[in-house]
């Protein structure tokens, strides 16, 4: 399951003025702001809220859109789609994510039932994905197994009680990379390696199962012996621009989900797992992990809102000078009532610069 609600109805908190801007405004929805036609809402009014990355069906609600952001995407048993994609914008120099609409615009939604919940199926709003490019797609395979989760964030702007409720705990501060997430876990006792949702057909072009040779992945696990998943990004040459400018390829981990427990390690157990795959491992083989910022801060008392923690999200990634790191992402170093609580701060200015 998905964290992320991509349609949701929420209240207006704030809106601003732009300045040199007649005719727009900005809006924000919890931790989200986005641009809109002046004058179409009032603070405390509820409204429609569409995430980034919403792919949006054609219809007449969602017109003035189309020309900007149509886009074409493959949904399963439909072939081909033309649909909006929601991407971070910028108007007059001011980041913009998402759409904001006004209630009145969806009459198939009821306030008195539907707030907090995702719509997004209630009027056939996907998931944007990106084509998965040629060299890492290798053959599809399944689905990755339920026993196993998906690697997720969920982004700070849409858990702003963070901030309040786990202002006293620590957090691992890891950077986020750029590349291609992938798993590799022995199920049934096969070996497999997968990306984001699917588990991928050994071929000499993908460059996930290549690196499993650069590794050593599979005997390390049988090695061990313990049911894990690495779970890590593959980056580099060929992989979303490799922004990292990375030379040829590498698989960096980040996590590690624990397949009997049902849970991921917190890093203590991350990491002295990783010592043992790595001193099974030849030296020149060792898995590296994505960079540690810090093993341990309190990240809600060194930043005490949204925009401190979005601010801290922008720099240099630690790969190349003067290149920009995507964001950072924070995991819990104790579980919280079994709980391990991560999230992600994405540099908004680095997507608002995307172009595709
Ligand atoms: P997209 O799917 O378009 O690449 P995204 O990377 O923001 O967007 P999310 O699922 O929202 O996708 O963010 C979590 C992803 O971030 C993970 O799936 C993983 O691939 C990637 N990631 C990169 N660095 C880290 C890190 N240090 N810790 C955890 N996840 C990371
Ligand atoms: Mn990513």
């Amino acid at each position: 399951m998905s964290l992320r609600k991509l349609v949701t109805i929420r209240k207006i908190v704030e809106i601003t003025p732009i300045e040199g801007a007649d005719l727009i405004e900005l809006v924000r929805v919890d931790g989200w702001r986005s641009v809109v036609k002046k004058n179409q809402f009032k603070v405390g009014d509820y409204a429609v809220y569409f995430e980034i990355d919403s792919f949006l069906p054609i219809e007449p609600r969602y017109e003035f859109l189309r020309q900007k952001y149509s886009k074409k995407m493959i949904v399963e048993g439909k072939g081909e789609v033309e649909g909006i994609r929601l991407r971070t914008v910028t108007f007059k120099g001011k980041i913009s994510q998402g759409l904001i609409l006004p209630l009145s615009d969806f009459p198939e939604f009821d306030l008195s039932t539907d707030i907090g919940i995702d719509l997004s199926e209630k009027i056939g709003v996907l998931k944007y994905e990106q084509p998965i490019p040629a060299c890492i797609a290798g053959k599809i395979r399944r689905a990755i197994p339920s026993c196993i989760k998906k690697t997720d964030q969920l982004r700070i702007q849409n858990a702003l009680d963070f901030f309040e409720i786990f202002k006293d705990v620590e957090f691992e501060e890891t950077e986020k990379e750029d590349g291609t997430s992938t798993s590799y876990y022995l199920y049934n006792n096969e070996f497999c390696v997968a990306g984001h949702n699917w588990e991928l057909r050994k071929t000499d072009k993908n460059v996930m199962w290549r690196l499993t040779e650069k590794y050593g992945f599979e005997e390390a696990l049988r090695y061990i012996g313990k049911e894990v998943a690495l779970q890590g990004e593959t980056v580099g040459e060929g992989i979303q621009k490799n922004p990292m400018l990375i030379k040829n390829n590498a698989f960096h981990i980040f996590d590690i989900f624990d397949i009997k427990e049902g849970r991921y390690m917190i890093p203590e157990e991350r990491y002295e797992y990783l010592d043992k795959v790595n001193s099974f491992l030849d030296s020149d083989k060792r898995i590296l992990h994505v960079p540690i910022i810090n093993k341990n801060i309190k990240i809600f008392q060194v930043c005490r809102n949204v925009d401190e923690i979005l601010n801290r999200a922008c720099g240099d990634t630690i790969y190349t000078k003067g290149r920009k790191r995507e964001g950072l992402v924070f995991k819990c170093t104790k579980l919280i009532n079994g709980i391990n609580v991560t999230f992600k701060a994405v540099d908004d200015r680095q997507l608002a610069k995307e172009k595709d």
